[in-house]
């Protein structure tokens, strides 16, 4: 139970650790722009759970377009001109579970940002890296202690592990 509570809160850190190296390794896709017509999206109301792999969460929306389910995952804040690889690897797990839970392999995903939606390839590509992602954290769990892998203040002020962190720089 508690792997699945901190699960997604684990797996966000682990993306903004990982991504530029998987990026790099993976030739992640950028986005591609597209209009979307939000009347089409409807609520998640329950998060979904790939049990197979111990992951699960929560897209904004789901959208059903001919027979497939695009996930949507709403973002705040700043427009940026490509989509952050985080964002990428947080729509690609939803994704994995959309297609774990269906049974329907979404052809891509929606990051919707405030000013411009991107659409996310769900590539086999960007899948493998997900696994690697998820292999590499399932083996950081059992460490003792995994080093900080950036020096942004504002991040370790937002984080939730910060009062216990003994490399927090806020
Ligand atoms: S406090 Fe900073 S270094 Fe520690 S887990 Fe949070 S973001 Fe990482």
């Amino acid at each position: 139970m508690l792997y699945l509570a901190i699960g997604l809160f684990l797996l966000a850190l682990f993306f903004l650790w990982q991504s530029s190296r998987t990026r790099r390794a993976a030739g992640l896709p950028g986005g591609r722009i597209i209009y979307t017509d939000t009347r089409a999206w409807g609520k998640t109301d329950k998060a979904l759970y790939a049990a197979g792999i111990g992951l699960t969460g929560k897209p904004d929306y789901l959208v059903e377009q001919k027979g497939k389910i695009i996930p949507v995952e709403v973002k705040t804040g700043k427009t940026p001109a490509q989509p952050y690889d985080s964002h990428i690897f947080q729509l690609a797990s939803y994704c994995l579970l959309v297609e774990k839970t269906y049974g329907i392999r979404p052809p891509y995903g929606i990051i919707h940002y405030p000013e411009r939606d991107f659409a996310i390839d769900y590539t086999s590509e960007l899948e493998n890296a997900l696994l690697e992602i998820l292999v590499e954290m399932r083996r950081d769990e059992r460490r003792e202690t995994v080093a900080r892998s950036h020096e942004n203040r504002t991040r370790c002020l937002k984080c939730g592990f910060q009062k216990d962190c003994k490399e927090s720089l806020a």
